[in-house]
This record gives C-alpha cells, structure tokens and sequence, in this order.
C-alpha cells in the first residue's frame, strides 16, 4: 500500500476546552491538547539538535503561558507552526507527525 499523504482541510483552537482540533482530507478530526502539543514541540530549543540536549523533557513543568496556544499558521503544504502565549513561534509540526500522533495512518 501506498504511504498516502494526508493534508487538512482545517483547524481550530478550542480555547475552552484548553485542544487544538484538526480536520483531514480523510474526514478525520484529531484533538491536540495544548500541554503535551507544547512539550511535543520540535524545534532545536525545545527538542535539541544534534549533541544539543534541548530545554524541554518529559519532566518539564510549563507555565501557563508556555501553554496557551494563542494562533496557528500553516507552515508550506506540510505543516504547521503553533504560536504560544509566551511568544515561542519556533516548532513546525508537520502533518506526517500529527497525523502519526493521532494514531493515524
Ligand atoms: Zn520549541
């Protein structure tokens, strides 16, 4: 079977409910909740990079600003990157990688 590539067809901030909600190309919806989206966050600052450690582990204690996710700006056709209320802008997130998180194919 081919590895099909799936894009959204859109997205939203459930502010009430502290999720990030997606919709696919497929029909299906896939919830994010704003503390674990933050610590999944891929950049080098937070995930590191090569020998770099990173700032932010399992063990991470956030503040509340660290995660509210304030907007979400699509990042080319493959991703998207959340923007926080402390200001880190830095993480693309890639389809793939959501879709993988969700338990999607
Ligand atoms: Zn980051």
């Amino acid at each position: 079977m081919a590895d099909v590539f799936h894009r959204p067809t859109g997205w939203r901030i459930l502010a009430e409910r502290r999720v990030f909600e997606m919709t696919w190309d497929d029909a299906q919806v896939s919830e994010y909740a704003w503390e674990p989206f933050r610590r999944a966050c891929p950049c080098a600052y937070c995930a590191g990079e090569g020998a770099y450690k990173g700032n932010v582990s399992a063990d991470t204690t956030f503040t509340e600003k660290q995660t509210e996710l304030k907007e979400v700006y699509a990042v080319g056709r493959y991703g998207l990157t959340p923007e926080w209320d402390d200001g880190h802008d830095t993480g693309i997130y890639t389809f793939k990688m959501l879709r993988r998180a969700a338990g999607l194919e």
